[in-house]
Order: C-alpha cells, then structure tokens, then sequence
C-alpha cells in the first residue's frame, strides 16, 4: 500500500490506449537528436512514454526521450508497440498518487499481457514511495527518479549506464535553500525508503531532448526545485533545493527551439520569480524575458509561476514594454486569509494581494491574470473561508484554480490538528469554483466583439466541425479554449500559425471566435 494510495488489482483497466494528450506523441525534436524516427535503427528497442502531472513533469519526459532517442532506441506512441513503456509520475497530491498507481497497473498489463518486455516508473513518485513501488508491484523493473534522468537508458536497457560524472549535474544553492536545509525543510525521513540525496539534476542547452509539445510551442524549464516553506506542499522534498539554469544555457536552448519552428516559449520552474538569485542575477526573469524579447522568430513569450513577493516592478516593466511578452502572470496566491496564510508559512494576506493585483493592472494594461487556492487547510474556520471567497469576488481573477488540502506525510501541516473533512474540503472547494464561475462568465462575455491574435492549434477535440486556438490570454494546456466557428472564404487556416480573430460568443470559460 503506497500512502493514502491504492494499488487495487480488481480494477478494470481499459484495454491498452491511452488518450492521445496523455500518451508522449513524438513531433518534433530539438536537440542534438535530429528525428527520432530518422535515427531510428532496425530491431533498436521500442520506447513508448505516458507522462503524468505539471508541464515540468513534461520536460523532464521530453529529456529522456531524447536520451533514450540518442541511445538509439526508436520512440513509438502507442503502448500496444513498446518493448519498454515508462510512466513518468507525478506526486503532488493524493488524488496525483492515485492516478499515477492507477496508470503504472494499467501500464504492467502490457506486460503481463502484450508484448512490452520492461516497465519502467520515473518522476516524483519514486522520489516520496521507492520501495514501496518495487515491493508492491513486481512488474516494475527500475525506477528513475527526478534527479535521476540519465539513469532512463540502463534502466529501460537500451544503454549502459552513463559514468556518475555527469555533466548535468549543478551544484549551486541560495543561502535561504541552506537555512532551510538546516532547519529541516527538505527532509524525506519520514518516508520509506527516499534515498539520502536530494534531487539535483538539472538539463541543459547540450542535453538531447524530444519535444511532445505541438511544434509552435515549448517550455524550457530555467529553474528546479524550491525553497519556499509552504506547508501543505512536498515538492521541496520531491524536486530538491531551488537552481536555475544558467542565464546562456536557457537562451542557446531557445535560440535553438525558435530555428526548429517554435514560435511561443513557456518558461517554466516552480518559481519562476527567483530565477537567478542563486547565480547572483538581480532581477533574472526580466533580464531572461528582454533578450528572448528580442529573438526574431519568437511570437510569443510567457512564464509559470510567480511567487507573490517576487514580482518586481522591473518585472512588470519589463513585461509592459514588449509586445511579445504575453501579458499574463500566474501567481498561485493559494489562500488570503492572513491566519491561514501565515499557517501556510507563506505571510501576506487579502488586502496586500489586492494592492499587488492593482499595481499589476495598473502597470500592465489588459494584463491577465491567473491564480490558484488551496482549501479546507488544517484549522480552516468558516470566517477564514470567507475571507477567501470575499477576497475572491474582489479581486476578479480571469483565471483560477482550486484545490483541496491533501494531506501529506513530509509536509509541516501533517501534524496540525483541526483537520476538515474530505467531504467539507470538496464543498468548500466547489463554492469558491461556483463564485468564479460567475466572474468568469462576465469577463468572457466583456470580451466579445474584441480582436486578439490567436494561435491555431487544429480541429477541435469537441467537433470536426470546429477550429480551436489560444490567445495570449491562454497558456497551453491551462486555461479555457477559443472555438474558432468561421475564417474568410478562401483561407486554409494551418495549426502553428497565427491569426487574427473577433471574439463572436462566450461561454463561463470558454470564447468563439471567427478568424478576421
Ligand atoms: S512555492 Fe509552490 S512549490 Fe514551493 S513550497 Fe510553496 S507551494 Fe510548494
């Protein structure tokens, strides 16, 4: 038994395809790896990915594609066709763990059942349950964890091991990661076999890498780990001390995306904020943000997430001052009664929230503007939601996201008393969602009649008959869509490009539009 999670083997699992969003699609490389399927050798060991959890869980798939895809191993998208399937996972809260179980037994089928010889589990769920995996589920044969990347070719068997002098390996830290470190922030004790060392790996430029995203679109991961002490969360102890990449590694990767085709760039690292406090960079993200800025090919440019007290006013310049630079933050406030937050260890409250959301507004016209909460955190009184909720309807938020308190062995709100009910946790978590619903629904309607650029990302997952797209306002994968109902006569609209388009009808999250 892992945790809180179950491995229930009565549970029956569909056949053997996945939904292609979940299943790596292989489109596009860009790396030293040319074409997966050009380097592709006969009889070399078929490979096939799902990849679970947060787009940082997704580099580090695309990572070990490319190592595998180097090694010589031919990348195949349906499971039915894989000699090794590897499930890289995510760990972030209960319901994460239990998708991720469900997903490697779903896997192990083909194993026991088809014609995959190797199951291979990689990412934050080794890092919390290890052993557990390889006691509980003999079809598992390696498990890689997240600072464990190029240990993915020996373990799918396509490669020996690489020699433990790895280049990708960075060592630096920030004073706060080793005041925390002292004080006991990143310790796994508490869990059954986590291994000593924290995670420490971080890819770079020279690093071969798959991309599985369309090819318009990427993310570079310019930051891993965290040093924040937040409470309710695990990902310190999963993910390792905060380190950014350095400042001409992320640009020569970007560089090199922007000549494959990549026209919209997704910075991403669990906070993007303190991008390079530890290479002694002030103000790293705006320095990063102007020189991508300046790259030709690039349309547009965004980053996730933002720490509150991290967002500077050279940042929000810098974000006004360059039309690439999407206007968008996502900064997860995850709660704004101060009582609440200071038990979070995270400080601040709803009135200092309001005054930072009206600078950002003020200094960036039309700015949009992302958030997420957690609910139902140990002690949470009825006022104390309510100040949540009120804060809610004044801060108007164009996009939000809710999750319940999950509790989590390793956490510091493990131990607190005073916990709410699951069943509390998820009403609470749906009145918020119903306060947002409805000032969703205004702001999407104030935008009909309006033109933005849009990007064209295909036929709709709803309709054939549909077009769907994101503007700036949408970050991939993340927010609501853009049905596109009707384009100029004679236009063949292509995926990748961009358009023009008036926004025609709204829905609570979603837009239609017509391309102009
Ligand atoms: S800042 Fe985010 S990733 Fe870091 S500890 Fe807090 S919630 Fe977790």
């Amino acid at each position: 038994m892992l945790g809180l999670v179950r491995i229930s083997r009565s549970r029956s699992h569909p056949a053997t395809v996945l939904k292609s969003r979940d299943y790596m699609p292989v489109k596009a490389l860009a790396s030293p790896v040319e074409n997966a399927s050009e380097i592709a050798r006969p009889a070399s060991t078929k490979v096939g990915f799902v990849s679970l959890g947060c787009p940082k869980n997704l580099v580090d798939s695309e990572v070990m594609m490319g190592m595998l895809a180097q090694a010589g191993a031919t990348l195949v998208s349906g499971a039915e066709d894989a000699d090794v399937i590897v499930v890289n996972t995510c760990s972030f809260i209960a319901s994460a763990q239990q998708e991720s179980v469900n997903t490697i037994l779903e896997m192990a089928r083909h194993k026991t059942e088809g014609r995959a010889r190797k199951l291979v589990v990689a990412g934050c769920l080794v890092e919390r349950f290890r052993n557990e995996i390889q006691q509980n589920i003999p079809e598992v044969d390696a498990v890689v964890g997240t600072g464990e990347l190029e240990g993915i070719v020996a373990a799918a068997g396509v490669a020996p091991a690489p020699s433990s002098n790895s280049p990708f390996t960075i060592l630096q830290s920030r004073p706060e990661g080793d005041a925390r470190a002292s004080q006991g922030r990143f310790s796994r004790q508490s869990w059954d076999g986590a291994i000593a060392d924290l995670p420490n790996y971080l890819y770079d430029e020279a690093t071969p890498r798959v991309l599985a995203t369309p090819r318009h679109t990427a993310y570079i991961k310019i930051a891993e780990g965290c040093d924040h002490p937040c409470t309710f969360c695990i990902i310190p102890q999963l993910r390792g001390k905060f380190r950014s990449r350095r400042f001409e590694s992320v640009i020569a990767e970007a560089e090199r995306l922007s000549f494959a085709g990549v026209r919209e760039i997704t910075l991403i690292g669990q906070d993007t904020t303190c991008y390079g406090e530890d290479l002694g960079l002030k103000d790293g993200l705006a320095l990063l943000l102007e020189k991508l800025a300046a790259m030709e090919r690039l349309r547009w440019i965004r980053f996730l997430y933002a720490y509150p007290n991290k967002i500077t006013g050279r940042l929000l310049e810098t974000i006004a001052a360059h039309d690439k630079i999407c206007s968008y933050i996502d900064v997860p406030l995850q709660h704004a009664s101060p009582s609440v937050l200071k038990r979070m260890k995270r400080g601040a409250g709803g009135d200092i929230f309001l005054r930072s959301i009206e600078k950002m507004r003020r200094m960036i016209p039309g700015v949009t503007l992302r958030t997420s909460f957690v609910v139902g955190f140990p002690g949470e009184t009825e006022k104390e939601f309510e100040e949540l909720c009120q804060f809610v309807r004044d801060s108007e938020f164009d996009w939000m996201g809710t999750f319940g308190y999950s509790d989590q062995d390793g956490a510091g709100a493990f131990s607190l008393q005073n916990k709410l009910s699951e069943r509390e946790i998820e009403s609470r978590r749906k009145q918020v969602m119903q306060i947002q619903r409805k000032i969703s629904k205004r702001k999407k309607k104030a935008l009909v009649g309006q033109e933005f650029d849009l990007v064209l990302e295909g036929v709709s997952e709803e309709s054939d008959l549909l077009l769907e797209g994101r503007t700036a306002m949408h970050a991939p994968e993340i927010d609501g869509k853009v049905f596109v109902n009707d384009v100029p006569p004679g236009l063949e609209p292509k995926t990748g490009e961009f358009y023009r388009c008036q926004v025609t009808a709204a829905h609570d999250y979603d837009l239609v539009a017509r391309i102009v």
